[in-house]
């Protein structure tokens, strides 16, 4: 039988927003040694905003309302910010003829007969597609537009740290954590730069989803490891499923990824990790 314990401490941790889906990850908190971090909508709000948008010389094409069109079917943070800024510059939002998205690049499409490429550096790369200078030397995210296998403009899009994702590393941190490593597929520039805002000890950029597994995998082979995945589930359900203890924000996240998840963090607060590793910690002095 469950010792009585854990029912309480899952009640305890349900009461803080923690949803815990069995006794043996209130447990298995207690041993992390390692916490894997996603960057956006985990760290960072996932709530981007359009800085401003720079059209190549010679375009007259309107490029932003085609890309707009094209992430109006996209539930990305990064589309929902772009369609959001087509709207304030009055562009009418419709349907694309056809979209596919990239994981880990954007998307590419057809709008009035047009093929659209909106996606990042990586995206333009594959489709030969060669982007402005003046947008590597960006330290926010870029992403760029091409109509008709032609370069057309980028976009510069902000995100900003949650307010408790500094406090957050420091209680991870203090809990007994090992290392803390940030995995995003967002640019590297980006990454390193937030990385270093919250002393976290290793960060890897421009991952693909598929990456983001390997980098987890590399991990796992060392035994004495014992690694939490956390991540909002924009495409980072797999890893959820492969880390020994895979967390999920429960607002902004996916669906796949809370059902995916061992432990759902449903205030969204990454400061809840800590708060995790303790209430196990608790939990065991109960029981044993
Ligand atoms: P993260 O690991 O930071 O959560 P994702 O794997 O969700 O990132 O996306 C990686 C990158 O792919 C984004 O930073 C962006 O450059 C690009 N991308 C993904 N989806 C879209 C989209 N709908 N429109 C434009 N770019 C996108
Ligand atoms: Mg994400």
């Amino acid at each position: 039988s469950i010792p009585l314990g854990y029912f309480g401490g899952i009640g305890a941790a349900s009461r803080k927003g923690i949803l815990f889906k069995g006794s043996n990850f209130l447990d298995l908190m207690t041993k992390v040694n390692t916490v894997v971090m996603d960057k956006t909508g985990t760290l960072t709000k996932g709530v981007f905003e359009v800085q401003k948008a720079v059209t190549m010389d010679g375009i007259t094409i309107d490029w932003l309302s085609l890309a707009a069109d094209m992430e109006s079917k996209s539930t990305h943070p990064i589309a929902k910010a772009i369609v959001e800024y087509a709207r304030t510059q009055g562009k009418d939002i419709s349907e694309p003829e056809q979209q596919e998205e990239v994981a880990g690049h954007g998307l590419k499409g057809k709008v009035q007969g047009k093929q659209v490429l909106i996606g990042n550096q990586k995206l333009m790369a594959k489709e030969g597609i060669v982007t402005c200078a003046d947008a590597a030397g960006e330290v926010n995210t870029v992403i760029h537009a091409a109509v008709g296998g032609k370069y057309a403009g980028y976009l510069v899009i902000a995100d900003e740290l949650k307010e408790d994702a500094s406090q957050a590393i420091e209680a991870i941190r203090k809990s007994g954590v090992r290392e803390l490593i940030m995995l995003s597929g967002d640019k590297d520039a980006v990454t390193q730069q937030v990385a270093k805002t919250l002393g976290i000890d290793k960060a890897f950029g421009d991952l693909l989803p598929e990456q983001k597994v390997q980098k987890v995998e590399e991990l796992k082979k060392d035994a004495n490891r014992v690694i939490a995945f956390v991540g909002d589930g924009i495409n980072d359900a797999p890893v959820l499923a492969l880390a020994d203890v895979g967390m999920a924000m429960g607002g902004l996240g996916s669906d796949a990824a809370i059902e995916t998840a061992d432990v759902v963090i449903q205030t969204d607060q990454p400061s809840k990790i800590a708060t995790a590793i303790q209430l196990g910690k608790q939990t065991k002095r109960i029981v044993w």
